[in-house]
């Protein structure tokens, strides 16, 4: 085991930089994220309905998203909201994954839900009020799957490398980091994306850092500008919120944006990627997809 660095006062050891400087690629059979290509995850925040899941789903598959997001369990700040519809949405997201060929994102936010989650989804998410929730880092760590872990809204770096050291200390290495807004003083966005971020997690962890400007803006018309922002600044690829009808979304329809506006988005993110030495990676291999859409 490598001694680790030192970070901001903490001691990291396996998700340092010089624990493996050529950096962590996780495969997700096939969708490669953390290489030369950025990855695009896409997809509703929760899902609703069979048919609201599978157009969204053919919809940014169509545009260029290799992985589906959406929520089946959903952490809401009021009891009284729409907290997603649980193992009905894992069914559906397993429907989706069958239909489309997308990798599966999903999150999982006890670890009374991890093997259903599990079954149904290529990456667990573990979501930002989580992040230091110790004993589910472990328990998706066991699971041995690949694991998105969002940034803390009021995390440090440090401490966010430190939550996915847990991750990797029972033994898990593919894990992705996600900076998806912080808790600051500014009330007119949900979250200030802290992009900074990115090159300073990519300078001290060998992990994948990918960025989520739907939850780190809360505005969908600030979304297309953060994304190219963040392929500017480094990101291995983006986490953004989709949805067919968003005034009608169960859930942060504000900060989803419509397919047209993601499909034009994807353009712009391009152009940028290669203005930086990257590629966009917008299509799935054919003998990894299923279905066409
Ligand atoms: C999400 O991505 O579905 C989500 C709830 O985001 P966060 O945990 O970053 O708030
Ligand atoms: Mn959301």
């Amino acid at each position: 085991m490598s001694a680790g660095d030192t970070f901001a006062g903490t001691q990291l050891r396996l998700v340092a930089r010089s624990a493996k400087p050529a950096g962590t690629v996780v495969d997700i059979r096939g969708v490669r994220i953390g290489g030369h290509e950025i990855v695009i995850m896409a997809g509703p925040c929760a899902v609703e309905s069979e048919a609201q899941l599978l157009s969204v789903a053919r919809a940014v598959k169509a545009a260029g998203a290799t992985v589906l997001r959406g929520g089946a369990f959903k952490p809401r700040s009021s009891p009284y909201s729409f907290r997603g519809l649980e193992q009905e949405g894992l069914r559906l997201l397993a429907l989706a994954r069958t239909e489309t060929g997308l990798r599966v994102v999903t999150e999982v936010m006890d670890v009374r839900q991890l093997p259903a989650v599990a079954a149904c989804a290529d990456i667990l998410q573990v979501g930002s009020r989580n992040m230091q929730n110790f004993t589910l880092l472990e328990e998706v760590g066991r699971c041995g799957m690949p694991v998105l872990l969002k940034r803390g809204m009021s995390a440090t770096l440090a401490e966010y490398l430190q939550a996915a050291e847990y991750i990797m200390a029972v033994g898990n290495e593919q894990v992705i980091l996600c900076e998806r807004g912080i808790r600051t003083f500014e009330p007119s966005t949900r979250n200030t994306l802290d992009l900074n971020a990115v090159p300073m997690l990519q300078r001290q962890t060998h992990l994948p850092v990918i960025v989520d400007p739907s939850h780190g803006t809360g505005h969908a018309w600030m979304v297309p500008r953060m994304a190219c922002a963040a392929v500017a600044a480094g990101a291995d690829g983006l986490l953004i919120e989709v949805h067919c009808d968003p005034a009608q979304a169960l859930s942060d329809g504000a900060n989803s944006l419509t397919p047209e506006a993601f499909a034009l988005m994807l353009e712009q993110v391009a152009a940028v990627a290669a203005a930086v030495g990257r590629a966009t990676r917008l299509t799935l291999n054919s003998e990894t997809a299923a279905a066409p859409v």
